[in-house]
């Protein structure tokens, strides 16, 4: 994720800002250029510091879960990431909206990252063809389940809820489990409908690198919980799970190379050097380039390692857990190479 500059005394606001925590003007995210505007907050419209541009915010800026803008003379009420939305939680309930709350927080960085690669996000009300987000209660009905079917992706409300997703954590066995994860892993299948199935050459490639996806979806589900992943599974795949289905290993492996992708491009708006002090042995990296404009997917998988190493430090330093407990084999980045150059040739 980038860093953002406020425009009207240039300290840094995060994406989520709804103020500029320094001069107090409001800011707002305009997705088309991937810029933070601020707004004066004295004046009775919202006309943007320096461009002098009117806007009005997203309607979902009243519940306080979008800081998006929209021009104001648009006919649209909700921003491009919000319109997605096709079911949300009933919000008179607290813990409903907290969670809810925290759901938009990640979603709002997943579209902000499909909207740099260049993804198109057409709404599922609008287009078949189309994406949308359903955040539901599975205490309303017990056979709803967080996964993706044909554009609809659906999350359930209890992982919004840290205790609850700890504990399934722990159950599953997972070294990780977070919001932004559960996303990236749902919308790899909705993308894999629209960028392989839809193109017989890349789908030919996609069976010689993950195997056949022809194979009984629900038998080896089946087996998978019965049996379990193989022993040398981390050989070849990012995560067990990922061993259930070549499915499931796509938008694993599709979940991970945007994790890599936005934690290399946090680590380039953050100019992050690491050099460790008095280590002859130890790797180095200078993260000097935007990973999105990189067209070799091996240098930027060479600034992961140390940069994690670094980053792990400082988690261990507070405590808490390291941010990328993960080991990426040779096998694994082949596969993520697929999908980097599958997502070049779509800009
Ligand atoms: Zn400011
Ligand atoms: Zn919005
Ligand atoms: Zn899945």
């Amino acid at each position: 994720m980038k860093v953002f500059e406020c425009n009207n005394c240039n300290h840094a606001v995060f994406f989520e800002n709804y103020t500029c925590d320094n001069c107090g003007h409001l800011t707002g995210y305009r997705d088309k250029d991937r810029k933070m505007l601020t707004f004066n907050t004295k004046s009775k419209s919202l006309v943007s510091d320096k461009e002098r541009i009117a806007y009005k915010y997203c309607k979902n800026k009243t519940y306080n879960v979008c800081n998006w803008i929209i021009e104001e003379n648009s006919p649209e009420e909700y921003c491009n990431a919000c319109q997605l939305n096709r079911t949300i939680p009933n919000l008179t309930d607290v813990n409903n909206f907290q969670n809810w709350k925290d759901l938009e927080i990640a979603k709002h960085r997943l579209i902000y990252q499909l909207q740099k690669i260049g993804l198109p996000l057409p709404s599922k009300m609008k287009s078949e063809e189309g994406l949308c987000f359903d955040f539901v209660e599975q205490e309303q009905d017990p056979s709803l389940m967080t996964g993706h079917a044909n554009g609809v992706i659906t999350i359930l409300l209890r992982e919004a809820d840290s205790v609850k997703r700890e504990q399934m954590r722990k159950q599953f066995l997972e070294s990780y489990r977070t919001l932004v994860g559960h996303l990236r892993h749902e919308v790899g299948h909705y993308f894999w409908d629209r960028l392989v199935n839809t193109n017989p050459q890349v789908l030919d490639e996609f069976r010689a690198i993950f195997g056949d996806e022809r194979e009984n979806y629900g038998d080896a589900l089946q087996a998978y919980y019965k049996n379990g992943a193989p022993k040398d599974w981390q050989k070849s795949y990012i995560s067990k799970y990922a061993t259930s289905h070549a499915w499931e290993d796509w938008a694993e492996t599709w979940a991970h190379y945007l994790h890599i992708m936005d934690m290399v491009e946090t680590a380039y708006f953050f100019r992050i050097n690491v050099k460790p002090l008095g280590i002859k042995r130890s790797t180095k990296t200078k993260v000097s380039l935007d990973p999105y404009t990189i067209k070799n997917f091996d240098a930027i998988i060479k600034k992961c390692m140390p940069l994690s190493f670094a980053v792990n430090s400082i988690n261990r330093a507070m405590g808490i857990p390291d941010v990328y407990p993960f080991v990426i084999t040779p096998a694994v980045i082949s596969k993520m190479k697929f999908i980097h150059s599958l997502l070049l040739s779509k800009r």
